[in-house]
C-alpha cells in the first residue's frame, strides 16, 4: 500500500512560511511534508453519490457509484478521524462528497466525529439542508458551505439537471437560522452559463447574510470536458465586481484558499478561489480522505494510499498513523494545471471529495 503521490508542480520554496501554524504545545507531532507545510485540515468524502448532475462536475447519467461494501463504515471513519485529530494534529474536518447529506444516519455520524474534537464543517448542494440543518447543528456541526451557481430557476435546472432551486434557497435560510454560520455560498462561474450573474449573487448573499465565494472551474469533471476558455478567471471575476463596487483587499482567513475582498463602505466580503490561475499550493495545509478510505495528499494527486485496506487488515493505530505520515512525506510541491505536462487525476472531483 502507501503508493506515493508524485505530481508535478513548481517548487514552493517559501512553503514553510505559510504552513498551518505552530504545533500545539504538548499536542501531537504535526503532520508535516518535506516542504515544511503542516497539515491541520482534513476533507472527508462521505459518499461519491449525488442527487444533482452539475454539468461542470458529472454527466447526466451519473457515474458508476462505489459499491456499498467499499465505502468506509461510520466506525471506520470515526476511527480515522480520531487518529487524525489525536495523533496527527488535524484541527478542522470538512465533510463533503458527492453529496454528503445523502449519507444515511448523518446526524449520528456527525456527533461521533464532533466528539473526536475537530472543528467540523460541511460542503453541500443544499438540497436536504432544510430538513437536516437543526439536527446537524445539535450534533456538533459548526458551519456549512452551500453550492449555488445561479439564482434563476430555469438556469439552475439546466445547470444541475434538476429543478431544485427552491430547496436550496430554503436550505440556506434554515442553515442560517440554525446557527451554522457563517453560511458561505460557493459558485463556479462558467462562460456563457452564469457569468452574467456574479454581481447578482454577491447582492443576494449580502442581503441574506451569507458570504459569497467564487471558485475557478477546474479540470476535474468526470466527463473530461473542461475547457480553459470557458473558465472565468479570478481576474475576470474581480474585474466584473470591480466595475460595480470598490473592492478592498481583505487577505485570507488563515490558510483558506479564498482571497477575500471587502466591498468598500460595507461589511460585505467576497472570496475568490483562484485554484487554476493563482494556485495556493505553497500554503496548503490539506489532506483528503475519499469515501472508500483512500488518502490523497492533493485534489490533483494521481496516486492514493489505501487506509481502508489497513483498517480492514486489523492494523493498529500506530501503523495507520505511520502510513498517514509516509503518504504526507511523498506529497508533491503543487499541481501543474497551467503546464503542458499536467495529468488529470483518475477520479473526478465528486469521487475525491471537493
Ligand atoms: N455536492 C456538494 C456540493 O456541490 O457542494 C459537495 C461536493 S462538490 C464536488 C464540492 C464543490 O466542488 C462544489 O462547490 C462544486 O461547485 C465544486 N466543483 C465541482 N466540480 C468542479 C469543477 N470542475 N471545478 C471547480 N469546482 C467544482
Ligand atoms: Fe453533485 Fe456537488 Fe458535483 Fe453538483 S458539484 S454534481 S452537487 S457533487
Amino acid at each position: 500500500m502507501a503508493r506515493r503521490t508524485e505530481h508535478q508542480g513548481t517548487p514552493q520554496r517559501d512553503a514553510a512560511r505559510h504552513h498551518g501554524g505552530p504545533a500545539r504545545p504538548g499536542g501531537p507531532e504535526p503532520l508535516t511534508d518535506r516542504f515544511g507545510r503542516i497539515h491541520t485540515d482534513l476533507r472527508v468524502s462521505l459518499t461519491d453519490r449525488c442527487n444533482l448532475r452539475c454539468t461542470y462536475c458529472m454527466p447526466a447519467e451519473g457515474l458508476d457509484w462505489l459499491p456499498r461494501a467499499e465505502v468506509l463504515t461510520d466506525e471506520e471513519l470515526v476511527r480515522l478521524v480520531r487518529i487524525a485529530v489525536h495523533r496527527l494534529g488535524i484541527r478542522t474536518v470538512r465533510l463533503t462528497g458527492g453529496e454528503p447529506l445523502l449519507r444515511r444516519g448523518l446526524p449520528g455520524l456527525t456527533a461521533a466525529l464532533a466528539a473526536a474534537g475537530p472543528e467540523l464543517s460541511l460542503t453541500t448542494n443544499g438540497i436536504g439542508l432544510a430538513r437536516t440543518a437543526a439536527d446537524l447543528k445539535a450534533a456538533g456541526l459548526h458551519r456549512v458551505n452551500v453550492s449555488l451557481d445561479t439564482l434563476r430557476a430555469d438556469r439552475y435546472a439546466a445547470l444541475t439537471r434538476r429543478d431544485r432551486l427552491a430547496d436550496v434557497l430554503d436550505g440556506l435560510a434554515t442553515a442560517r437560522a440554525a446557527g451554522l454560520t457563517p453560511v458561505k455560498v460557493n459558485a463556479v462561474p462558467v462562460r456563457g452559463v452564469n457569468d452574467d450573474e456574479l454581481c447578482d449573487l454577491v447582492a443576494f448573499a449580502a442581503e441574506h447574510g451569507y458570504r459569497m465565494r467564487f471558485i475557478e472551474s477546474m479540470p476535474l469533471d468526470a466527463q473530461g470536458a473542461w475547457e480553459r476558455d470557458r473558465m472565468i478567471t479570478a481576474a475576470e471575476i474581480l474585474d466584473t465586481l470591480g466595475r460595480r463596487w470598490d473592492l478592498v483587499p481583505a487577505g485570507r482567513e488563515g490558510n483558506a484558499p479564498a482571497e477575500d475582498w471587502r466591498i468598500a463602505g460595507t461589511d460585505t466580503v467576497v472570496g475568490v478561489i483562484a485554484s487554476v490561475t493563482r494556485p495556493f499550493c505553497g500554503g496548503c495545509d490539506r489532506v483528503r480522505l475519499t469515501a472508500d478510505g483512500q488518502l490523497r495528499t492533493c485534489l490533483f494527486a494521481t496516486e492514493e494510499s489505501d487506509l481502508r485496506a489497513l483498517l480492514r487488515s486489523g492494523a493498529d493505530d500506530d501503523r495507520i498513523e505511520a502510513a498517514w505520515r509516509t503518504a504526507l512525506a511523498g506529497k508533491g510541491p503543487g499541481h501543474a494545471i497551467g503546464s503542458a505536462d499536467f495529468v488529470r487525476p483518475d477520479r473526478p472531483m465528486s469521487a475525491i471529495g471537493g
